[in-house]
């Protein structure tokens, strides 16, 4: 185990990031700041949504199907999901 002591002795590595200028200390694959990570993230799953077969997905009779339940529990809340 590494304490406080070891690890000054070794000297804080710093890292820049690799899309903005932001330094953070060293750890072992991590390539970008926490900020560039969670915009890199938002922006993947962002992309991930418009991809072929995830859309395909959603057009599937049982998706539509579900998605008119959904939609129709939501208009009718008194009604509830029941027919
Ligand atoms: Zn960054």
């Amino acid at each position: 185990m590494i304490d406080k002591e070891t690890m000054k002795m070794n000297g804080e590595k710093l890292v820049k990031c690799e899309t903005c200028d932001e330094v953070f200390p060293y750890v072992p694959q991590k390539r970008f700041c926490t900020a560039c990570k969670k915009r890199r993230r938002y922006l993947r799953q962002k992309d991930y949504a418009k991809r072929d077969y995830v859309i395909a997905k959603r057009k599937t009779a049982e998706a539509i199907a579900k998605k008119k339940a959904y939609d129709y529990a939501r208009r009718n809340p008194s009604k509830g999901v029941e027919e």
